[in-house]
């Protein structure tokens, strides 16, 4: 079933596990910057099941940025058709083609963060779904302008990318203890993690 508004409510609870009814819950497609300067996100305190990594056993083959500072994501592969899964819960905001990207997948998170899943071999989520971390998307592929089989990978936040090795360790495909901050000034936004 399709969702008629674009402003699905998630309840996930992610950055805190006593907060009051209502705290830590964002539409998920909603600017987490819309009323604030800076958007945390502790994930420290995510458990087990609250993340996943997206292609088990994967190997880096291309970074964030690096030779090519146009990168926007983090190259990522095992081989074809292997399962593509949700890193953490949210709602699937766009499931399709598009160019350079081929067959991706774009979810939005409760905790304001976004990730992306390109080059696809085929998509499996729709466009409204709402889904869980490890729910899988898609298959993997080299659709696009990918020359092998691989996942590019795209954390963002407020539409900016940054690197995913922020927050996943991808040696041992493992989410990091850290937490992250997103500070917005003059229109760019600057993304850490400790
Ligand atoms: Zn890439």
């Amino acid at each position: 079933m399709m969702a008629t508004t674009t402003a699905l409510l998630l309840t996930g609870c992610f950055t805190s596990h006593k907060g009051t009814k209502g705290d830590n819950t964002v539409l998920a497609t909603e600017d987490p910057f819309a009323k604030t300067d800076e958007v945390t996100i502790n994930f420290k305190k995510y458990k087990g099941k609250e993340w996943h990594y997206p292609l088990e056993g994967a190997k880096v083959i291309s970074p964030f940025g690096g030779k090519r500072p146009n990168h926007k994501g983090t190259d990522i592969k095992t081989k074809a058709k292997d399962k593509v899964k949700a890193a953490f819960e949210g709602v699937v905001t766009f499931s399709g083609e598009m160019s350079g990207y081929g067959n991706v997948i774009f979810v939005h998170h409760p905790s304001g963060l976004e990730t992306r899943y390109a080059h696809n071999s085929k998509n499996i989520a729709k466009k409204g779904e709402k889904v869980k971390a490890g729910d899988v998307l898609a298959l993997e592929g080299k659709t696009g302008n990918a020359t092998t089989e691989h996942v590019h990978f795209e954390t963002r936040i407020g539409g900016q990318a940054f690197d995913s090795e922020l927050i996943f360790d991808h040696k041992k495909n493992t989410l990091r203890d850290v937490k992250l901050t997103a500070k917005k000034r003059n229109g760019t936004i600057e993304v850490k993690a400790k």
